[in-house]
């Protein structure tokens, strides 16, 4: 060891705070053991020799040196049960190596000095007296071996020059005895503080592991965002607070738009430094009152002290700075988010019921304004009790038999004759009454029921197109879930196969919602679809975000031009939109069917600017299966009109 290591060495130099702390916890119980054991003895030697050597030095001085150890043993005991701060242990420990070298010093002294006096018996009790205490020090101290060392380096090198010039055989046996003893005292002590440091620096690893598991396992690795274990424990800690003190707190749940195919389309690589940088923006739009988390895949979320009024302000803030491209090197993206909000104490009042009405508006955002944010009202909750109605009806029905199937032709405009029939799902419920296929669909997507409603509707719609002349095709609606679950294609495959109909008469009307939730699961149903070959068409096209790049890629038949956009056939730009899609169509050799035609001037106008297919209440309103069968037996075609 070279001196300035030595130096630094006693300084308590390089000595981690946990250690600090840790020595300083176990020299706490020990040393005042060590003064009073210091005391005791020096009173003790005191005494034999009173009477024998000079007052100065039988009470005088070891009364001196008593009461500096008393003071010292009463300082640390009153110390005891407060906590520290490192720097501060790191002085009182310093403080003790001193102190040690100062006492050990004194009492050294006056103990050699006292060796002057008495007979044989005294001198033993002098030499007792410095082995016994010596060896005590060690002992106490076995926590600070700076403190050991400086105790036993100046103890023995003045007891040894005094006994080995006593000369005589007994002393100089028992000075290198007493030398012996504390030689393996310190080494013994030096092997178990080594043995202490690696226990305190082991313990202090687990500590910091056992805080970054923790921190690990409440944070999202991707954004280092809260995750959403830790969003629901800061919400429900908030709603506490914001219960005493009577506050206003608002939950926004934010879902990507567009997020899939772009992670589709680029790879998940670019999807994840998209999430990062998105991470990055909300953290960037928090403020000091306001909590943002990542709760997986692409939705987060945050918590805000405020209102609904201005969670909602934050929340088309956030979108806005979302819908702002993101550079990725020679990348540039662009994607949007739509969000749904829920306040306390209006919307809920406990963390579940919060989320879930956030989420239910977050849905509501999704499915009719895209890029939207919608605040969760009175009219939601009546929504979600009449949601939660036909929910649990739609548990315990029989599907079978309570659904049924109407039929809506769609005309060939150049014959005028049925080409197909969209089959569309009806409910007559015994309970609630008529309910919207809408709504119902809806429902069985959120409860879990879509795969069976699907199939047993599908079961109705082939069994009476089987009965159809073969020239009319049967045109059914899958739902979004449906296209993503593979487990639903592969079971009306398996219809299908079954029935007695010749696959290429059917089409399957898929939206684009459904095409942009996963587009890699909808091109891969599409593709089967048509491996069998069946007919996919596009349906309310339009009305989604995807456009024209989706009818690009996709392998579809035909698209469904929504009927939103047949209100405005009149005016110039109506038509130019109509006409482009139309025109766009044919460039990619699409079929295109007109929905939602109502009246003839819009049949006039949609034939002029060359669509041929026609379907809405004008030429026929959807109708049960005999109806059906009349009216294609009765005369092959429907005149326009005829039927609206
Ligand atoms: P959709 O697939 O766009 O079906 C066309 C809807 O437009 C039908 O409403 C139909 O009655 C209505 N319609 C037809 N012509 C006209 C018209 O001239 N004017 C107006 N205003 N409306 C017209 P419906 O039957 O209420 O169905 C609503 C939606 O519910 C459907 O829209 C479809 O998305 C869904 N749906 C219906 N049946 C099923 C089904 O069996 N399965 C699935 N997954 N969804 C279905
Ligand atoms: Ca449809
Ligand atoms: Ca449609």
């Amino acid at each position: 060891m070279r001196l300035t290591e030595l130096v630094a060495w006693f300084g308590l130099r390089n000595v981690s705070r946990g250690l600090v702390l840790a020595q300083f916890a176990e020299l706490q119980r020990q040393v005042p053991l060590l003064y009073a054991l210091l005391a005791v003895n020096a009173v003790a030697v005191a005494y034999t020799h009173h009477g024998l050597a000079p007052f100065w030095s039988t009470v005088l001085v070891p009364g001196a040196l008593v009461l500096a150890s008393v003071i010292r043993l009463f300082v640390w005991v009153a110390r005891r049960g407060r906590t520290i701060e490192a720097k501060d242990a790191r002085k009182q420990l310093g403080m003790t190596v001193t102190l040690a070298a100062v006492l050990a010093a004194g009492y050294v002294a006056w103990a050699l000095n006292l060796n002057q006096f008495g007979g044989p018996y005294e001198h033993a009790h002098v030499a007792i007296f410095i082995a016994i205490t010596v060896i005590g020090c060690i002992l106490c101290l076995a926590n600070l071996p700076q403190a050991a060392v400086i105790v036993t380096v100046i103890v023995t090198v003045p007891y040894l020059a005094v006994y080995l010039s006593m000369g005589e055989t007994v002393f100089v046996a028992v000075g290198l005895n007493i030398l012996l003893v504390t030689g393996v005292m310190l080494q013994v002590v030096f092997n178990n503080f080594a043995g202490f440091k690696q226990l305190i620096l082991s313990k202090g690893e687990t500590e910091r592991l056992s805080r970054e598991n923790l921190r690990m396992a409440h944070t999202d690795p991707l954004t280092n965002l809260p995750n959403r274990r830790q969003f629901f424990n800061e919400l429900e800690r908030r709603i506490e607070q914001a219960a005493d003190a009577g506050a206003v707190l608002s939950v926004g749940l934010i879902d990507l738009d567009r997020f899939k195919p772009i992670n589709d389309t680029y790879g998940h690589v670019v999807g994840d430094r998209l999430l990062e940088a998105i991470g990055e923006r909300l953290s960037s739009a928090a403020g000091a009152d306001m909590t943002v988390a990542r709760l997986g895949g692409d939705e987060f979320a945050f918590l805000a002290g405020v209102d609904a009024l201005e969670a909602k302000a934050i929340a088309m803030r956030i979108c806005a700075m979302i819908e702002e491209p993101f550079e990725m090197g020679s990348l540039s993206v662009t994607i949007g988010a739509s969000c749904g909000i829920a306040a306390y104490p209006d919307a809920g009042q406990g963390a579940h019921e919060l989320y879930d009405r956030a989420d239910y508006v977050l849905y509501t955002s999704k499915a009719s304004n895209r890029g939207g944010v919608t605040i969760y009202s009175a009219d939601h909750e009546t929504r979600i009790q009449s949601d939660r109605a036909v929910e649990a009806t739609m548990r315990t029905i029989d599907l079978d038999a309570e659904m049924s199937v109407v039929f809506q032709p769609i005309l060939d405009g150049a014959s005028d004759r049925i080409v197909s029939v969209e089959a569309l799902g009806r409910w007559a419920s015994p309970v609630l009454g008529d309910v919207r296929p809408d709504v119902f669909v809806t429902v069985a997507e959120r409860a879990g029921l879509i795969h069976d409603l699907t199939l047993v509707l599908f079961r109705k719609a082939l069994s009476v197109a089987t009965t159809l002349p073969q020239d009319i095709k049967l045109s059914f609606n899958l739902s979004a879930h449906d296209v993503t679950n593979s487990g639903t294609i592969l079971a009306l495959v398996t219809l299908v196969r079954k029935a007695d109909i010749d696959p290429s008469r059917l089409i399957f009307e898929l939206t684009e919602t459904a095409v942009i939730r996963d587009f890699k699961a909808a091109e891969a149903a599409i593709q089967l679809l048509r491996s069998l070959g069946a007919e996919v068409a596009l349906d309310d096209f339009g009305t989604g975000y995807s456009s024209l790049s989706h009818l690009h890629r996709l392998p579809i038949d035909r698209v469904k031009i929504d009927r939103s956009f047949m209100s405005d056939y009149a005016s110039p730009s109506g038509r130019n939109l109509l006409q482009s899609i139309r025109v766009l169509c044919s460039a990619m050799e699409l079929k295109c069917t007109a929905e939602g035609v109502e009246c003839a001037e819009q049949v006039a106008v949609l034939k002029e600017l060359g669509y041929r297919y026609f379907q809405g209440y004008y030429f026929a309103r959807p109708m049960p299966a005999d109806a059906l069968k009349a009216l294609v037996a009765g005369e092959g075609s429907v005149a326009a009109g005829s039927a609206a």
